[in-house]
């Protein structure tokens, strides 16, 4: 049983028979049961997983009405609600918390026959890059099982690049999709805001983030986008796409297409492998019949300090709710007054989402909201602007997705401010609402590197076309694992 085939493939090999559900499931959980103690990508597995396939082999063979997924593995992200499983968000603090409803994107996949294999590893509360930051310990890059995954969501990278299942959904607030998926060498995609429910993701930043779907292929994501997007009553933030087919089309190339090389995204401090991957994809894009030339979006060197400002300000609120009487861990009140009561849970949050709260209540604080919160805010307002401005002159953005190859496991964990600045380049998409995608790209001495592109909002299927058009320019290795 060939396990390394797209989304696509897989749909149509069981839909015309030629494989089972059944037994590609199986294989995949015992793929994961052999290789996932070297990755760690997974958090929990679904044990009832092949039970499940059995069922949609029966209505395969039965003629009855099959969703569009037809039994597909894909791994979720473990801060994405799945009724009755634990949704742990990598923390100690969710260590026992068993979710009571699907999330919008769970349902949806539901309905379309997908299985759900596992829930897979992420930096505690999402926030991070490394997974280094789960309370479970980090995930471990399959190209090189001693270099960090990227993250915050690296367990869904790990799973599909490694073969663990076909695809995965993650949440990107600042990058945590396009950052792993570039650094594991898989596709990774965050829409326009709006344009997937967020009903059942753990809130860590709620006004930039979106659930995303990571793949082998960029028409695997117009696949999965499909069938997660569009208007959701439970989630007000939703836009209405009218259904849109995100892979009609797809294949019409970018002839005529104008691109802007964000020229802040490729300053001081790009790896030269990644730059000279970024030039070559230049290159290529202009083989394809695209215009490229330099733009400058100057709010960009503000970007990363406005969105932590922002981020942990609405962390701070969000995470208000785990003081372990709605939320917690050790419900016995015994002994404890009301503070110490609440303090006893707060300490079992790890130490980068206490970082993050710390800010969180310090900058939007009375008297010092002037000068730090809302000043963060008008730099999201002028970015916005800029990239507006932008967008009128060029079809699309391109830049790397992250300015250095992945790197070992422990090096930076250190060194808060130093990670935070690997996100450089991706936190702008977050910051002004629009889609951007990792597309794999190349490999430096064994390390992927992943190519970004942006579109203007609501340009998600001009965005997937462009995207599918520089994944075909390239043949890239297999992860040796
Ligand atoms: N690295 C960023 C952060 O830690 C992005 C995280 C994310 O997108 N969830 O906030």
């Amino acid at each position: 049983m060939n396990l390394k085939i797209s989304a696509l493939e897989f749909v149509q090999e069981v839909q015309n028979g030629n494989i089972s559900a059944e037994d590609f499931v199986a294989k995949t959980l015992e793929r994961i049961q052999s290789i996932d103690d070297k990755l760690h990508a997974f958090l929990s597995i679904n044990e009832d997983a092949v039970n499940q396939a059995q069922e949609i082999d029966r209505k395969v063979k039965s003629g009855d009405k099959v969703g569009v997924c037809f039994g597909m593995p894909i791994s979720i992200k473990d801060n994405m609600c799945i009724k009755n499983s634990k949704t742990t968000c990598g923390s100690k603090m969710l260590e026992n918390f068993v979710a009571p409803y699907d999330a919008t994107v769970i349902r949806k996949l539901k309905q379309q026959d997908a299985i759900f294999v596992g829930k897979v590893n992420l930096d505690e509360f999402a926030m991070g890059l490394t997974t280094e930051f789960s309370a479970f310990g980090p995930s471990k890059n399959p190209w090189e099982t001693d270099h960090v995954p990227g993250g915050s969501s690296g367990g869904s990278a790990v799973s599909v690049s490694a073969f663990e299942c076909v695809a995965s959904l993650g949440s990107d607030t600042g990058g945590s999709v396009r950052n792993p998926a570039s650094f594991c060498s898989v596709v990774g995609f965050k829409p326009t805001y709006g344009l997937i429910s967020r009903y059942g993701l753990v809130s860590y930043a709620n006004s930039i983030e979106q659930i995303g779907p990571l793949t082998r292929t960029v028409k695997d994501t117009a696949f999965m986008l499909n069938i997660i997007s569009g208007l959701d009553s439970n989630d007000n933030t939703t836009v209405d796409n009218k259904d849109e087919n995100y892979l009609s089309g797809i294949d019409s190339g970018i002839e005529g297409k104008k691109i802007g090389i964000i020229k802040e995204m490729l300053g001081d401090g790009v790896d030269p492998a990644v730059l000279s991957a970024t030039k070559d994809a230049i290159s290529k894009l202009e083989n394809l019949g695209a215009t490229c030339e330099e733009i400058s979006l100057d709010m960009v060197k503000y970007s990363v300090a406005a969105y932590y400002t922002i981020t942990a300000t609405e962390a701070g609120s969000n995470l208000a709710r785990y003081d372990n009487l709605r939320y917690g861990y050790d419900f016995s009140v015994e002994g404890y007054e009301f503070n110490s009561y609440i303090t006893k849970a707060r300490q079992n949050f790890g130490p980068e989402v206490k970082r993050r709260m710390i800010i969180g209540g310090f900058v939007p604080s009375t008297g010092h909201a002037g000068k730090y919160f809302l000043k963060a805010l008008k730099i999201k307002s002028k970015l916005t602007r800029e990239i507006n401005d932008a967008f009128k002159k060029f079809d699309l953005l391109i830049a790397p997705t992250v300015p250095i190859l992945p790197f070992k496991i422990g090096e930076k964990i250190d060194d808060p401010i130093a990670l935070f600045l690997v996100d450089i380049n991706t936190v702008t998409a977050n910051l002004t609402g629009k889609p951007a995608i990792s597309v794999p790209f190349a490999v430096s001495n064994g390390l992927p590197i992943g190519i970004q592109l942006l579109a203007d909002s609501m340009q998600d299927k001009l965005l997937l076309r462009a995207a599918h058009a520089l994944e075909n320019t390239v043949k890239l290795p297999e992860v040796p694992i």
